[in-house]
């Protein structure tokens, strides 16, 4: 496998390389701007390249190949399928369907393992693909894999790989490992997180989160109150709201993605003891290694396909519920049937239990690289603004920082002129396509890859278009600094 720490997947005739070039990798390179858009777009030139893509967005061959034979299967002519990892997460795309589209569905089994295929009308095709993407729960390419074959699972090997890792994040977390639920993907465990929250009322997002964690409230739930740009730390606003009526509960990162900014989870948590609604917190971005969200939250979720995986060839995710939380009692119960219906597959948690296993590790060598970074481009004339956990909310990120954490590996950067952004980004010697917390360092202009439909909506809320976001890898710094130096040259 070609080595990105020292060989970059970063050049126009990169385009569509498998990142990192393994067969389950879960990301793509997008090697110049244009190339987003082009994405964006939907352009054959472009996605036409794709040796795969970000799973939840991009069906991996082996996944598509999957949903072809599913159809052929079960589809009648003008219909489709889709395959979703069991009859439950099924059922909950195929209620998503009705609601916005009115069409009925059709599930079947598909003969391996718990695998259920979702038939429906082509006509109505889009909102069950949007639920595949935004709920998360999916079937990876080694299962697909393994359908296609009729080969078996992991088996028991699956089994005490789920439990290394469930043992490991206990640890971390500093909880019992009947709190720790691992699912097929970090959007799968926050979308099961989401689902216990009490129907009927809306939520609050506290500081701009991950595309989808909006997008699951808003469009599977019973919608989200913004809070963004806050100057309390979201205290103020959601005191205000609970005085308005009913909080279904209150979702925030740590930090925050892209912007970088952390909530005042202190002062929110007593602000929200005795009123029923749990706080949540996904900290992905700074990981259980830097910061301690349930110091505060009830409930913690964190995608492992980023820094606790590092390989970028596994999706997986998990939920960890705080056991001196009020509603753990009912969340454990809960969580634990959620987790069946999403669950981690064998095979990928045996390569997910191998990737981790250093994670304490690796963060800490991230966290060093990613501040001499950080300090070069702090100084550097063509950086317009830099938002880094160090400098954004510093006395909230710090307040639940733990003691020898760092300030984890992503930053964002913007340059003030949106086509030297361009320039910048197409002369950046570092891998560029989706996800972040790789071994390597990775860089994609952000904003255009999650919100391209709504880029105005974003810019509202400080998201500006050409925001670049950078992911710190394992490089010597040295030598990402001088990458870094060439690209602000082009610039
Ligand atoms: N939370 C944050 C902060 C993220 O950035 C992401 C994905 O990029 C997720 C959750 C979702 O994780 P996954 O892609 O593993 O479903």
């Amino acid at each position: 496998m070609r080595d990105l720490l020292t060989d970059p997947l970063w050049r126009a005739e990169d385009l569509g390389h498998a990142v990192p070039g393994a067969e389950h990798a879960v990301s793509v390179c997008l090697p110049l701007w244009e190339h987003v858009i082009g994405y964006e777009e939907n352009d054959p030139a472009v996605v036409g390249r794709f040796a795969c893509g970000y799973p939840r967005f991009f069906l991996h061959p082996r996944v598509r190949e999957l949903f072809a034979v599913a159809a052929e299967n079960f589809a009648r002519p003008g219909e489709t399928a889709l395959v979703f990892p069991t009859a439950a997460a099924a059922s909950r795309a195929a209620e998503h369907v009705r609601k916005k589209s009115g069409a009925a569905c059709r599930i079947e089994a598909f003969g391996h393992h718990a695998l259920a295929a979702l038939v429906l009308p082509e006509s109505a095709r889009e909102p069950a693909w949007k639920r595949w993407q935004h709920g998360g729960e999916i079937v990876g390419s080694r299962q697909a894999e393994a359908a296609l074959s009729g080969a078996e699972g992991a088996g028991e090997a699956g089994v005490a790989a789920r439990e290394t890792v469930r043992r490991h994040l206990a640890e971390l977390y500093g909880q019992p490992a009947g709190n720790v639920f691992l699912f097929a993907s970090g959007m799968a465990a926050i979308s099961a997180v989401q689902r216990l929250l009490a129907p009927g009322s809306p939520a609050a997002q506290i500081e701009f989160p991950y595309v989808d964690t909006l997008k699951g409230l808003n469009e599977f739930g019973f919608g989200a109150r913004e809070i963004m740009r806050s100057a309390t730390g979201g205290v103020d606003e959601t005191r205000a709201l609970l005085a308005a009526g009913p909080v279904a509960g209150v979702f925030t990162e740590l930090p925050s993605n892209p912007l970088l900014r952390t909530a005042d989870l202190a002062a929110l948590a007593r602000l929200l003891t005795g009123t029923g609604a749990p706080l949540v917190v996904d900290d992905t971005v700074a990981t259980a290694v830097n910061a301690d969200a349930l110091r505060h939250a009830d409930a913690v979720t964190t995608s492992l396909t980023k820094l606790y995986s590092g390989v970028g060839d596994v999706m997986a995710g998990a939920a960890v519920v705080r056991a001196s939380s009020p509603f753990a009692a009912e969340w454990l119960s809960a969580l634990a049937a959620a987790e069946s219906e999403s669950p981690l597959y064998g095979a990928d948690a045996v390569v997910l239990a191998k990737n981790g296993a250093d994670f304490f590790e690796r963060a800490g060598r991230v966290n060093a690289g990613a501040e001499a970074l950080f300090d070069f481009l702090a100084g550097h004339p063509k950086v317009a603004r830099l938002w880094y956990p160090k400098t954004e909310t510093p006395d909230r990120y710090e307040a639940v920082r733990r003691e020898g954490g760092g300030y984890g590996g992503l930053f964002s950067l913007l340059i003030a002129d949106p086509s030297g952004a361009r320039r910048f980004y197409d002369a950046l010697r570092v891998t560029k396509g989706p996800s972040f917390g790789t071994h390597f360092s990775l860089a994609s202009p952000y904003t255009l890859l999650a919100h391209y439909r709504e880029l105005d909506w974003a810019k509202g809320r400080g998201v500006e278009p050409h925001l670049i976001r950078v992911w710190t890898g394992l490089e010597p710094a040295g030598d990402l600094i001088e990458r870094f130096g060439e690209a602000l040259a082009a610039a």
